[in-house]
């Protein structure tokens, strides 16, 4: 049997492929393009040598390369995690989130309807196509608001917002009109290993150990849900195994902070690892800088109803959870260097050349 993960070389998807192999018997095809936001070395070289993984680099939107993706491998399940994924490329340069988004997500679910109409009853009914959304579909919360569930309506307010809702509903429309088995997942913002430097949490612990400033948009007092991102893995492979056709499962870290807070908490972090700064704790780094435009107040997830259907619940505390990034990120200078010296993370105050402080 044979998993399809799309985006695989990524954050999320990288987390998820290794628990899959950890934790199944399957075959696991990575279909990526390997775009800029997969950082090489997000998944370990040994995996050339695995008979069960296979990295085919392709794009979503090319439906000929999928139709002999499909036809090679035959999957019982795609989790489809391959997305621009970055709320601020969106705003500078949203074609690129239409395209693969929008129109890679349709081309996929095609190629995976073609797929699907091939099969006998009962590979027909066992095969699930995982779509892996976010809760920012669902637009802003305010700060006493209840937190949104699977009955939320849809309020998407960013272009990288419109572009996975715009996807949502092309992957509802697809089970409602033709009868693919899809399932549709919302998520809060995931923390962990692995993450692109031009991330907030990855780019404030790079800059913060080095000294640099640490620029927090508005008050910082926008408030988002952290899910570390193996419950998020472990999360989407119980949904493609058990969950139920036409069903939204929401996953969240039940852990919310403004992100001044998690800025802050990053500083004491760093300042317990490391050598202090001249000029004191590195709290003293932060700067309040211009409001990023149309910037949601607070997103949560409520995952009641997922815990009672899937037994899912986060499992990681998110204080010991940002301890072990940390950590993590000081101890894998190697993974991130070669982000930082290419120039791409020179726009957001992050340049070639830096160093770790202490
Ligand atoms: P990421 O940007 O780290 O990785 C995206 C991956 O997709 C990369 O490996 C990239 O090479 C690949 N990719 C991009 N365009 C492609 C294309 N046209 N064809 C094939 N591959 C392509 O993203 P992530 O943070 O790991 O997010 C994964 C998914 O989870 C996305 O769909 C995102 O919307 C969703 N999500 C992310 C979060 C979060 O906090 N990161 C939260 C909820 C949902």
């Amino acid at each position: 049997m044979t998993i399809l993960v799309t985006g695989g070389s990524g954050f999320i998807g990288s987390a998820l492929v290794l628990h899959l192999l950890a934790t199944g018997e399957e075959r696991v095809v990575n279909l990526d393009r390997l775009t800029y936001a997969a950082v090489p070395g997000s998944l370990p070289a040994s995996l050339a040598d695995d008979p069960r993984y296979v990295h085919e680099r392709a794009d979503i939107a090319d439906s000929e390369a999928l139709a002999r993706i499909f036809a090679t491998h035959r999957p019982r399940a795609v989790l489809h995690l391959a997305a621009e994924s970055h709320v601020d490329r969106s705003i500078d340069g949203p074609t690129a989130f239409v395209e693969t988004n929008v129109v890679g997500t349709q081309r996929l679910l095609d190629a995976a309807l073609a797929h699907w109409r091939g099969l006998p009853p009962d590979g027909q009914a066992a095969f699930r196509f995982v779509h892996v959304s976010t809760d920012e579909v669902f637009g802003s919360l305010e700060p006493d608001d209840p937190r949104f569930t699977a009955a939320s309506p849809y309020r998407p307010r960013s272009p990288y917002a419109a572009s996975k809702a715009a996807a949502d509903h092309l992957a509802r429309a697809w089970h409602h009109t033709y009868g693919l088995p899809v399932i549709v997942t919302n998520c809060t913002n995931n923390y962990g290993p692995r993450q692109h430097p031009e991330k907030l949490i990855p780019l404030m612990i790079i800059k913060a150990s080095a000294g640099l400033p640490l620029p927090v948009y508005g008050r910082g007092d926008n408030v988002r849900d952290w899910l570390h991102v193996e419950d998020h893995a472990r999360g989407l492979a119980l949904a493609a195994r058990r969950g139920v056709a036409g069903e939204t499962y929401c996953f969240g870290g039940d852990a919310e902070r403004s992100n001044l807070a998690l800025v802050e908490r990053l500083c004491d972090l760093l300042d317990d690892r490391l050598q202090r700064l001249p000029d004191g704790a590195r709290r003293g780094l932060i700067r309040f800088v211009a409001d990023r435009p149309g910037h949601d107040r607070r997103y949560a997830m409520d995952v009641s109803e997922t815990t009672r259907s899937l037994g899912w619940r986060p499992a990681r505390e998110l204080e010991t959870g940002l301890a072990a990034t940390v950590d993590w990120y000081l101890r894998h200078e190697d993974w991130w260097r070669p982000v930082v010296e290419s120039g791409a993370t020179d726009r957001l105050g992050l340049p070639a050349g830096t160093r770790l402080a202490g």
